[in-house]
């Protein structure tokens, strides 16, 4: 199993000013890092954990040859009701979302339970362990606003079996011994390769990628999955704090319409329409990157202090700005109109670089 990155994705591509580090921070073993603003690793120090994976809110990670889709429909189809890090993934359960969990807990039949003592992926590190338990309680809390289901804790006291052997990190390590490696040269490079910082720069071929709007895999399970529940009869309000999947975002009055965050939302959830006269949003849409707050100069998007459980179940867009958009005087192109002379900020600026060209050469020709 090898770590993959899909450079197009990444936030962090998207925009130099994204401040995106969540794949950093979860690392146990701290391999990855962020250079020229990209995400870069050592293959050779990843432990495949897949920590990262379970993160990144784009899915720009993955693992070779896991896919979270055939593990949600294999989980049900097994009828599995307990999950052990190592003995039921080849990784740590971490690398299941929250949107996993919820989707996983809702489908099944059976109560599932998580034996998070088991996990010991992280090595000396209890980043993943926590972070397993942070999606399990976000879940659950989630899960409670509208459903009777809960993922159960179990520890190692518990009626868990305990795991046949203990998996040590190091064993699950691709520490690539160079001594046994050198059979061929291909395996030689391979070996030196995965001991080298992997960075990864934005190639033409992803400049396409990277406008394409990408629902990610986990929120359309998770969609497909409450589309079959039943509507709650009431509905409940979160504090934004307490979930980190989605959010609602409001516009105050200080937005320009520079029209930057609903071109470069990653999935879409912002939008506008053809003159760009508004801004859209659809809370389904948004994997909480962070990416247009990061971007908004004046921070008129902002997030808005409840999410509303609604959203699952009767999705909605809804208007966060509306522009008042007229022909500028000078060059007949359409502008955001904030009141005032009707010539838009490019005829502007031109204008005022005229004028000062001029108070220029007069001072001159004066002196
Ligand atoms: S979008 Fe994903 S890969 Fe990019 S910086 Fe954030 S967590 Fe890392
Ligand atoms: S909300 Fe911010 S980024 Fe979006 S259009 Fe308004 S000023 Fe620009
Ligand atoms: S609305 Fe903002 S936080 Fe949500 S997906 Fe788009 S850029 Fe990310």
């Amino acid at each position: 199993m090898n770590l993959l990155f899909d450079v197009s994705t990444c936030v962090r591509a998207t925009s130099k000013f994204s401040e995106c580090t969540k794949c950093v921070d979860i690392c146990p073993v701290n391999t990855i890092e962020i250079v020229d603003n990209i995400p870069a690793f050592t293959p050779s120090a990843c432990t495949t954990c897949g920590g990262c994976v379970g993160v990144c809110p784009t899915e720009s990670f993955s693992l070779s040859g896991f896919s979270s889709v055939e593990f949600f429909f294999k989980f049900l189809e097994e009828e599995s009701s307990e999950l052990v890090c190592q003995k039921d993934l080849y990784s740590c359960l971490s690398v299941l979302s929250v949107e996993h969990l919820i989707a996983m807990a809702i489908a099944s039949d059976n109560p599932v339970a998580i034996d998070v003592d088991a996990c010991s992926c992280g090595g000396e590190s209890p980043k993943l362990q926590e972070q397993l338990r942070l999606n399990i309680e976000e879940a659950n809390f989630v899960m409670s606003t509208f459903s009777d289901k809960e993922i159960l804790i179990k520890n190692r006291n518990s009626e868990i079996e305990k795991r046949e052997e203990e998996v040590k990190v190091a064993s699950r390590r691709s520490l690539f011994s160079l001594k046994g490696a050198i059979k061929s040269k291909q395996a030689f490079e391979e070996a030196v390769d995965a001991d080298e910082l992997k960075a990864f720069g934005i190639e033409l071929s992803d400049i396409s990628k990277i406008k394409n709007r990408v629902i990610p895999d986990k929120r359309k399970l998770l969609f497909s999955v409450l589309k079959r529940l039943d509507k709650p009869e009431s509905y409940e309000v979160l504090a934004t704090e307490d979930i980190n999947f989605t959010s609602q975002k409001f516009v105050d009055e200080s937005c320009t319409n520079c029209q930057i965050c609903y071109r470069i939302c990653p999935t879409g959830a912002l939008s506008s329409d053809s003159k760009f006269s508004l801004i859209n949003f659809d809370a389904m849409l948004c994997v909480k990157c962070h990416l247009c707050h990061d971007v908004c100069e004046p921070n008129a998007i902002q997030l808005q202090p409840g999410f509303e459980i609604k959203e699952f179940f009767e999705p909605s867009q809804r208007v966060l700005a509306t522009f008042d958009l007229k022909r500028c005087n000078e060059c007949g192109n359409y502008f955001t109109y904030h009141g005032g002379e009707q010539i838009c900020m490019r005829c502007k600026i031109e204008e005022e670089e005229a004028i000062e060209l001029h108070e220029l050469a007069r001072t001159r020709n004066n002196v």
